[in-house]
């Protein structure tokens, strides 16, 4: 797509600012003037960006109670060549955020899909968080409930305790966040080490990066912790934790999920088959080993 020339039919992705308006890049500005739709996760947050630049395109709602339906409708202009963008409130569409269900249904019927890259959350939290960028898995939202935001804990403890040992990006929410740090220091310990990182790209941007037990400590010697975060977990075990995990043996680990969890024996050896990467007769027959 050279700088002068009209803009190509298809769907474009555009990403928008997370804070600090200046980081709109010039392409997006230009896709977002001169598509006939923009597809807005909501209409009047992404008015207020385009009545800022100056843009005068007629928005639409995508969001994901009306994403699939919207899709197709998207889908028939697209077909009949029109040019559209789809943002989300803040960032990359898409990642945490609708898109996907179009970007699929665009690609199934043979239509352009152009990325716009710009902000993300994710990426701008994880090389500025001081953790290793090397390899690095992104989870979305921690889940809400405590028993299940443990169970993944524990399963992206087993995997750094394999060898996995990316950094693990998490998004997270100002009144879950004490919660959150009391279940990682539960599971991995008191001195793995984090990066929280708040309110990215505003006035009040910040890294708390550490030991979980400074970082929770940090957090509740305040009144109120506002604002967006990110959560980020070092891929490396300490010598102890490592240790520890090592020695748990499948029998307590399957004991643990039952009874932690409340799975049932046949998907808690499931589970284990896949977080230890084993054929599950080989985890049943040591299930079975154990009872005797
Ligand atoms: N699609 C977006 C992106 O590319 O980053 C993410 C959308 S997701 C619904 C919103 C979450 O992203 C927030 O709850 C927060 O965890 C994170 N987030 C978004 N903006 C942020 C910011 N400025 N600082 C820190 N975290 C942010």
């Amino acid at each position: 797509m050279s700088e002068s020339a009209p803009l190509a039919p298809g769907l474009y992705l555009v990403a928008t600012p997370i804070g600090n308006l200046e980081d709109i890049t010039l392409r997006a500005l230009r896709v977002l003037r001169s598509c006939d739709r923009i597809a807005c996760e909501d209409t009047r947050q992404t008015q207020k960006l385009l009545n800022h630049f100056g843009i005068e395109t007629r928005t639409v709602s995508y969001h994901l109670h009306n994403e699939q339906s919207r899709a197709e409708e998207l889908i028939a202009d697209l077909r009949n060549g029109a040019r559209i963008a789809v943002v989300s409130d803040a960032g990359t569409p898409g990642i945490a955020d609708p898109g996907v269900e179009v970007v699929q249904a665009a690609i199934a019927a043979g239509i352009s899909v152009y990325p716009i890259p710009g902000a993300s959350a994710a990426l701008s939290a994880l090389i500025a968080s001081g953790l290793d960028t090397e390899q690095f898995t992104f989870r979305g939202f921690l889940p809400s409930k405590s028993g299940e935001r443990k169970s993944l804990l524990e399963i992206v403890k087993t995997e750094m305790s394999n060898g996995h040992r990316a950094t693990q990006i998490f998004y997270e929410t100002p009144h879950r966040i004490a919660d959150a740090l009391a279940d990682i220091e539960a599971i991995f310990s008191a001195s793995h080490r984090i990066t929280l990182a708040r309110e990215l790209t505003k006035l009040h941007e910040e890294f708390l990066r550490g030991t979980v037990v400074s970082v929770r400590a940090e957090i509740e010697k305040r009144e109120a912790v506002r604002g967006e975060m990110v959560l980020l977990l070092s891929g490396d075990l300490d010598a102890s934790t490592q240790n520890a995990s090592e020695k748990q043996s499948i029998a307590d680990e399957i004991r643990s999920l039952m009874e932690r969890d409340h799975l049932d024996e046949k998907e808690a050896l499931k589970r284990v088959a896949k977080n230890r990467s084993l054929g599950k007769s080989e985890v049943y027959r040591e299930w079975q080993r154990s009872k005797r």
